[in-house]
């Protein structure tokens, strides 16, 4: 592997969690990678070589989870420098959040059940001792199985996970710890940098069985030795004949929330974390811009310091590139620095990017009635690429590939 390459898109000792959370940073990734990377993609892509080498990944996840850089750029940009067949597995890899993120936002009591089940797995497992030490072992890296333990020890220092060490994690501690799922993917969300509710729980869901019904995904030691270049002490017997769980509930498919309008008046922008590059949403320039930042913690919500200032530094670089006199807070009550600058700036709409499902479409969509008793409308104006993308997101993802594969060409800058 050639020096540059190496070099080009590693986390390196300075830890992804160090990275700039800007857009120019993500921008500039994305053209390393381009320009270096995504060569060897196809061919490398699932090794883990370990944290100090992500030479081939692109480890954007942090930016796109938080918009600073969308798929959209991301395929315009590459199928600009590339023909398709050389980023098409790059491409379907970008395409399996668009398909996550849809197919949540389309079945929303799966998220609702994700959130039930932290609580109810965090009561069953503290109620039995033997459970609840093998949970605390399970987060902190000291199970004795040693890929496993070393995962858990890598993401709560790195704040990052390759793709394939995240599905031998979930499914070691699904299938041979026999630990809730829900409390997995709680430890996830609260380490990875790009902890996303739509791709962590469908992730999950998808090496437990659940997403597509009756498959689940055993982690096997030969694949874990041979794609970690022998990296681990494989002596522990991982359950390599699992079947996959099942659940009672349904979760049938809902309509896509509408579109709203635009407001024709003045408007404020609104900044979350959701979507920190929203300036040009509306086709007009907002007067102001707001950024807010959750700060509740609770038994299903809680992120650590890296996380928290990534997404703080993320909302900031998205406000300061609307409005330098932007204001960024961190704050439980939303409601009233919503209506105290909509009432300084003398404006009665705000827009903010649609937010998908999670904890800040939770806060935002709990806040609306109040801003509405003070005269205040809030709307949520969705990307021309969900719109496009996400009906197509309600079977399994190899359906949603094919029905999406003609409009993943009509991204290509020159297409006809
Ligand atoms: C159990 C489990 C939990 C996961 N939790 C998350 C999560 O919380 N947030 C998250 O963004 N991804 C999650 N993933 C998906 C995937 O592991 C990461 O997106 C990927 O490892 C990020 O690294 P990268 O940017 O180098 O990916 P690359 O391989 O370089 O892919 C490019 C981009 O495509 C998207 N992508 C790639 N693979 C997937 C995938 N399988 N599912 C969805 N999007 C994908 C990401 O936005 C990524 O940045 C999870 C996967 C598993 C198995």
């Amino acid at each position: 592997m050639s020096e540059e390459l190496v070099t080009s898109n590693n986390t390196g000792p300075s830890r992804l969690a160090n990275a700039a959370p800007t857009r120019a940073a993500g921008l500039e990734r994305l053209n390393n990678f381009a320009s270096t990377g995504l060569k060897s993609y196809t061919e490398r892509r699932n090794y883990d070589y370990g944290p100090e080498d992500r030479s081939n990944i692109s480890a954007l996840s942090p930016w796109v989870r938080r918009r600073l850089i969308s798929e959209q750029e991301i395929i315009e940009t590459l199928l600009e420098t590339f023909p398709h067949g050389a980023a098409e597995k790059y491409i379907q890899q970008v395409i399996w959040r668009t398909y996550f993120k849809g197919w949540l936002e389309q079945h929303p009591t799966v998220w609702n059940a994700y959130n039930e089940g932290v609580m109810s797995g965090l009561n069953e497992v503290l109620s039995d001792q033997s459970r609840a030490r093998l949970y605390e072992k399970a987060i902190t890296g000291q199970t004795g199985i040693d890929c496993f333990d070393s995962w858990a020890t890598e993401l709560m220092e790195y704040s990052y996970l390759h793709n394939h060490a995240r599905l031998w994690f979930a499914s070691i501690w699904i299938f041979t710890l026999k630990l809730p799922w829900e409390l997995g993917a709680n430890f996830f969300m609260k380490y990875l940098l790009d902890g996303d509710p739509a791709s962590n729980t469908l992730s999950w869901r998808w090496v437990s069985g659940l997403h597509t019904k009756g498959k689940n995904y055993l982690a096997m030691s030969s694949n874990i030795d041979k794609f970690t270049l022998g990296r681990f002490r494989m002596e522990a017997h991982l359950n390599e004949v699992a079947s996959p769980l099942t659940e009672l509930t349904e979760h049938p498919i809902q309509s896509l929330p509408r579109l709203e309008n635009l407001p024709s008046d003045d408007f404020l922008l609104l900044v979350t974390e959701e979507d920190c590059n929203s300036v040009d949403l509306a086709g007009q320039f907002p007067v102001g811009a707001l950024g807010l930042i959750l700060s509740e913690k609770s038994a299903v919500f809680e992120r650590s310091d890296a996380v928290f200032d990534f997404s703080h530094g993320a909302v900031t670089d998205g406000v300061e590139r609307i409005s330098s006199t932007g204001e960024v807070l961190i704050c439980e009550e939303w409601a009233e620095p919503i209506i105290d600058l909509a009432r300084s700036n003398k404006v009665t709409n705000i827009v903010t990017a649609y937010t998908p499902i999670g904890p800040v479409n939770t806060k935002l969509q709990g806040i609306k009635p109040l801003l509405k008793n003070a005269g205040i409308k809030l709307s949520f104006v969705r990307q021309k690429y969900d719109q496009t993308f996400w009906p197509h997101a309600t079977k399994g993802f190899f359906a949603f590939k094919k029905s999406t594969n003609k409009l993943v060409q009509e991204l290509a800058p020159f297409a006809p």
